[in-house]
């Protein structure tokens, strides 16, 4: 169906009249519709409009009306200032030039406040054409996920629907199912023998499944959960056309009993491997495809598998070193994934040679992975404690001192740890920027107690932005004096590096 043929037909359904008895049926919903409103010692049931004594009823119960007995959730007053309205879709299904379509529309009773009683109001918005498509109408719109129907809308725009709203299972207003199909493509189609096999199917549903071109045929070669996607298949013509699969994968097809998913992990790999299929029921399928251009992923399926289930981020890493055929057979890496990552990062952080096999797959993943860790942490400590050598050579021209007070420095990586031990502060955490050359940290000390930590300062950009003392203490005046002395020594003073000795020299 194109647009201009759906638009006609559009217009056709429009002018089909409801069933005769739908007023009947919609009474029938909206009678459940209504409430009874007590107003002191006297309520009122909106549905039959009869006055009776309230009795021991009360708000938030649900009583039975004397007069018509239908039994309703009682409201105070507030039903006049908030309102009380009352929704339900329900679906009808036509038959139009041989055309089966359903038809799904909202009963919608709200209580009119002036009025003092209820009032219903219906809107068709959405229209499922067997074997075309779900259409919604301009009533119809999404808000946060859930569904508004406008009503009073004169629908004159359908678009296409691929939702996963279940219309087919709304209620519908009763037909007959024969009479429904007669006269219909469907009318010998296995609908009986495919709801006898699928009791999570209703008729509807199952009457649209069957409008697709290759419902029939799937369910009679055998390929039952495959026709459940029928709906899918929209190619005509061979078997190799419509599946997109040679004809000699029919068998293993049947034999299986295939469904969709199975049926796109069969297009992917192309050939009869029910263990890969297996193994690749869940994973991610573009991954897959980029995968299958590199190596033959049905005979290492459990390892690709692996592999397309991780971020691309991730495989990108590991790919950069290792080879994808080669990687593929190394089979550690099955459920080791994250850790044969990180045991590849802590290799090229040691330096290793990253072209060497023999590391890029070792025997024992795990103990070689926990072994290079622990390295690498005490690399990372060994660079630490010499740069913040070389910090302190650097900044040495800075050491500053009167009579009473010194300032100078962080001389080593272990004096942070101390700094911070002694004055309960964070200082520790800034020795990888001091040592980095973000920022610079000194010891203040007395100089007749040499031993014992002071105050501990941060300079950055010509200032002194932090100042920390022993358990946070104010600097006292004196000691205040003998900071500002020294910021005013620190600014004024030109910084001299001395150029730092190549280290190759050394090792010769
Ligand atoms: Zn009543």
């Amino acid at each position: 169906m194109n647009e201009k043929e759906l638009k006609l037909f559009m217009k056709k359904v429009d002018k089909k009249p409801l069933p005769k008895k739908w007023d009947d049926f919609v009474n029938k919903i909206t009678i459940k519709h209504n409430v009874i409103h007590k107003n002191r010692a006297v309520c009122t049931c909106t549905n039959c409009n009869n006055k009776f004594d309230t009795g021991k009823i009360k708000i938030g119960d649900l009583a039975t009306c004397p007069h018509c007995k239908n039994k309703y959730a009682v409201m105070g007053g507030y039903l006049y200032y908030r309102g009380q309205s009352f929704e339900e879709s329900v679906i009808v299904c036509q038959k139009i030039n041989k055309q089966i379509v359903v038809r799904v529309i909202e009963i919608y009773t709200y209580f009119n406040r002036i009025k003092g009683e209820m009032k219903t109001t219906t809107q068709e918005y959405a229209r499922i054409i067997a074997g075309v498509g779900t259409f919604l109408s301009d009533a119809t719109y999404f808000f946060m996920g859930h569904q508004h129907i406008y009503h009073n809308v004169k629908n004159s725009y359908w678009r296409k629907y691929e939702g996963c709203r279940e219309y087919p299972s709304l209620r519908a207003f009763p037909y007959n199912k024969k009479r429904l199909i007669k006269g219909t493509n469907l009318e010998y189609a296995p609908i009986d023998e495919f709801l006898s096999e699928n009791y999570m199917y209703n008729f509807v549903d199952a009457v649209l499944l069957a409008s697709y071109p290759h419902f029939e045929s799937m369910w009679k070669m055998g390929l039952k959960n495959l026709a459940k996607s029928a709906d899918k298949f929209k190619k005509t013509g061979t078997f190799q056309k419509v599946y997109g699969l040679s004809k000699s994968l029919l068998p293993f097809m049947i034999e299986n009993n295939i469904d969709y998913r199975d049926y796109q992990v069969l297009k992917i790999i192309k050939e009869p491997n029910f263990t890969a299929m297996k193994d690749f029921r869940n994973v991610n399928l573009n991954r897959l495809r980029k995968l299958n251009k590199k190596v033959r992923i049905t005979k290492h399926s459990a390892i690709c598998a692996e592999l397309c289930n991780h971020e691309q981020k991730d495989l990108d890493y590991i790919l950069k070193y290792t080879k994808l055929n080669k990687l593929v057979k190394y089979k550690q890496i099955v459920n080791n994934f994250y850790l044969y990552k990180d045991y590849l990062k802590f290799i090229e952080k040691l330096g290793f040679d990253m072209t060497d096999t023999k590391y890029l797959y070792p025997k024992n993943l795990k103990e070689l992975h926990d072994k290079y860790e622990s390295e690498l942490t005490i690399k990372q400590n060994m660079e630490i404690v010499t740069k913040i050598y070389e910090r302190f050579l650097d900044l040495s021209n800075y050491i500053y001192e009167n009579d009473k007070y010194i300032i100078y420095p962080a001389p080593q990586f272990e004096s942070f740890e101390e700094e911070s031990r002694m004055q309960h502060n964070c200082v520790r955490q800034y020795a990888e920027s001091h040592a980095n050359s973000e920022t610079e940290i000194y010891f203040m000390r007395d100089k007749t107690n040499m031993d014992e930590s002071l105050v501990t300062v941060e300079y950055r950009d010509g200032l002194i932005i932090q100042q920390q003392q022993k358990s946070h203490e104010q600097t006292t005046k004196e000691q205040a004096e003998f900071l500002n002395k020294w910021l005013k020594f620190r600014n004024k003073k030109r910084r001299i590096i001395f150029e730092k000795p190549e280290r190759t020299l050394f090792v010769a």
